[in-house]
């Protein structure tokens, strides 16, 4: 199971950071082998996958396995099936698995949950239960409920936008999910554009299209996600232009959205953005650090782990822009701990979310840490970067290493050389040092912050 879920934490990473056809096409069907002597052994369908991962994907699998386990040095792959990927009784059970919320979202179509439901397409997890409200979104989910007592007619279209990981998906197949629930014979269906769009050619292809519109403009409720898809080509507009209408004609609830509003949308076809504008538009916007730390709550609830509230907070903290991030960074805790078979505890929640950030930023640099830490506490650079020996500039000076080594994981010996022409030892020390103390002095966290904030800023 470890393994399982070490890989599943894997890919839940490397699903942020690659496209969605790279993603699909390249790790559908991987899974670990075993792991021995820090060693990963990975299974790929084919020897493609395997040449494709090991020269360009390898480098950042490796880099997210090592955030994890520190023990893990190196990856082979081989050919072969992960563990139930066949007609084994053991297939649902990885199913099961991949719709645990740290996997793959569900318009991951050959990795999808089996509890998908097949007619309507939607995932039974999105619910309004486990939808969490906050200033960030609450509009969006007052429309929703608003779409609940009056399918069709409230908000009709219900036209709902933002950045990724930020509830959309989950909101408007709770709404699906919802009148389902209330209303068992309600057709509803929900299809991400992108496969909207492969339908459509797949009809073309096939001369099916009657039968394709027919699917989709005899249902109550359609929820289009994604949007934004769409508007690459007129053909695919035209085909959605009618079904919209279609269903609008008969008061038949629709839903959309898309990472932007109608009217950045470049392509969008005037008919199309106006149909848009008619209806109800809201955004979801950032949760502020109380909700994120409301949904850590409730998430490492559901899995039934006791997380203490420090780490909860340090993660809510620290993860702000995506949902999705802030499930799988407490994940990677969670699964930390579980290898390193230690309590979960604050310094494992910051070396598995801190090691994890990004890579450095090119825009800062050695240079602009020592400015920014002399600025903040009012001292001369050259007493920073000098062997000066004033007291009140040892503080600043291992804050200064620690920066370095934090945000742009100089080495030690660098570290040493370029503040004070001290050795390693030193530079070591001082982040130890600043790390620990970090612990426990919420005050020295606040000043980094603020230096961080500077160094960002400029
Ligand atoms: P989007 O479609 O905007 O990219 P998703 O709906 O896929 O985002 O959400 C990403 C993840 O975050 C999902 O696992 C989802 O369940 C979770 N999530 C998003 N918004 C909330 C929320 N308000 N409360 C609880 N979980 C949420
Ligand atoms: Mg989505």
């Amino acid at each position: 199971m470890e393994k399982q879920e070490l890989w599943q934490s894997v890919l839940a990473k490397l699903e942020l950071d690659i496209s969605r056809p790279s993603f699909l096409t390249w790790f559908q069907e991987t899974g670990i082998k075993d792991m021995e002597g820090g060693v990963v052994t990975v299974f790929v369908p084919n020897g493609f996958a395997k040449e494709w991962l090991q020269n360009k994907y390898h480098k950042s699998i490796l880099h997210v396995l090592r955030t994890i386990s520190t023990d893990i040095r190196d990856i082979t792959y081989v050919i072969g099936k992960p563990e139930g990927s066949s007609s084994s009784p053991l297939k649902d059970q990885r199913r099961k698995r991949l719709s645990s919320p740290v996997s793959f979202t569900d318009e991951t179509p050959a990795l999808k949950d089996i509890t998908v439901n097949p007619i309507t397409n939607l995932n039974p997890r999105y619910t309004f239960d486990t939808f969490i409200v906050g200033s960030f979104n609450e509009q969006a989910h007052a429309a929703a409920q608003a779409i609940l007592k009056n399918p069709g007619t409230a908000y009709n279209p219900f036209f709902i936008y933002g950045g990724v990981g930020l509830g959309k998906t989950h909101l408007m197949q709770a709404i699906g999910n919802e009148l389902l629930t209330q209303n068992p014979s309600c057709k509803i269906r929900y299809v991400p554009a992108e496969r909207y769009m492969g339908e459509i050619v797949d009809a073309i292809k096939n001369q099916s299209m009657n039968r394709l519109k027919e699917k989709y403009r005899e249902v109550d409720l359609l929820i289009i996600d994604d949007i934004q898809f769409i508007a690459r080509t007129e053909k695919m507009q035209e085909e959605f232009f009618h079904t919209f209408n279609a269903l609008y004609e008969k008061n038949k609830q629709i839903i959309i959205s898309s990472d932007r509003p109608p009217q950045a949308i470049a392509t969008l076809e005037e008919r199309l953005r106006s149909r848009f504008e008619g209806g109800m538009i809201t955004d979801v916007t950032l949760p502020d650090v109380e909700t994120r730390l409301l949904i850590l709550k409730t998430k490492a609830d559901t899995k039934q782990v006791s997380i203490p509230e420090d780490v909860l907070y340090f993660i809510a903290d620290k993860i702000k822009n995506n949902i999705r991030e802030l499930e799988g960074a407490l994940n990677r805790v969670i699964i930390s701990s579980k290898l390193s078979n230690s309590p979960i505890t604050i310094e494992i929640a910051k070396k598995s979310i801190l090691s994890h950030a990004s890579s450095p930023k090119k825009f800062i640099s050695a240079k602009k840490i020592v400015k920014a830490v002399s600025d903040f506490y009012d001292i001369e650079e050259k007493d920073l970067i000098h062997r000066s020996r004033k007291k009140d500039v040892v503080k600043p000076r291992q804050i200064a290493m620690y920066l370095m080594r934090e945000e742009l994981k100089s080495s030690y010996p660098t570290i040493g050389e370029r503040l004070g022409g001290r050795d390693h030892t030193t530079a070591i020390h001082s982040c130890e040092k600043i790390t620990q103390e970090l612990l426990t002095n919420s005050e020295l966290e606040e000043e980094i912050q603020a230096i961080k904030n500077k160094i960002f800023a400029d």
